[in-house]
């Protein structure tokens, strides 16, 4: 299988993270940063660690950048040197390039540029640290558009102890139960580890229990409706 390669510029918490995860995955990942101290924390986990400006067009080409499959940009602060570096990207034509934002102002910027692939760690983060106080229940989520969103929530009581086909998750409540991520006890070496494990894909005859998390899809409202209905 031919690897895929990606660049990250601007290895903080949030590039570093992104090239690690994606050489973890067994991409071919080149790392940049004009920072000498980021370059090298991130050496040894990466294919290639560079010490560079990107908003230099000379070094970017010098070192083959449009043969990535797809380049992210994760320049915080400096909105400037975020900015020419992905005109520099453009420039040099890039087939995928990724960009954080800080603003809704920064991405309105960067989709006038022509950018349509855009991140904002922290209003994501945000959103979730909000859902998570409304709802203790949820998880983790991934907002969809038209309103949808995946939310992975804590069985609430009302459904335990009862098949997926008697909770009746479409017709009663608008939703899709995805999939069911189970607390297994396992044995590692003689002493006994829980662990939580998705049940991958589920029947109408699987039981939801306690301690189980579930993996909806549907509407924002109809998943508040739900865990409302069943607390
Ligand atoms: P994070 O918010 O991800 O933790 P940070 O707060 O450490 O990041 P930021 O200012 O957000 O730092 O920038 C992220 C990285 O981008 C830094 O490591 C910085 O050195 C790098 N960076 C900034 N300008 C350039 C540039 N022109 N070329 C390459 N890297 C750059």
């Amino acid at each position: 299988m031919i690897k895929s390669k990606f660049a990250v510029i601007g290895l903080g918490r949030f590039g570093g993270k992104i090239a690690r995860q994606l050489a973890r995955r067994g991409a071919e990942v080149v790392a940049i940063d004009d920072n000498e101290d980021k370059v090298e924390s991130l050496k040894e986990d990466v294919a290639m660690a560079i010490t560079m400006d990107a908003t230099d067009i000379r070094a970017l080409r010098s070192f083959k950048i449009d043969e990535m499959d797809a380049v992210v940009v994760a320049i915080g602060e400096n909105f400037e040197a975020l900015v020419l570096t992905v005109v520099n990207l453009l420039e040099l034509k890039i087939k995928r390039i990724i960009a954080r934002s800080g603003s809704a102002h920064q991405k309105m910027i960067l989709e006038k540029l022509g950018i349509k692939e855009t991140l904002s760690p922290e209003e994501e983060v945000g959103i979730l640290v909000a859902e998570r106080l409304i709802h203790p229940s949820v998880k983790t989520f991934l907002q969809l558009p038209d309103g949808y969103e995946i939310a992975e929530i804590i069985a609430p009581e009302g459904v335990l102890n009862k098949t997926i086909k008697d909770i009746d998750f479409e017709t009663k409540y608008n939703l899709t139960l995805i999939t069911v991520k189970r607390l297994f006890e396992m044995d590692k070496k003689g002493h006994i580890e829980k662990e939580r494990h998705l049940l991958g894909v589920v029947l109408p005859t699987t039981m939801i229990y306690d301690n189980d998390e579930i993996i909806i899809m549907g509407k924002e409202i109809d998943i508040e409706r739900f865990i409302e209905m069943n607390k």
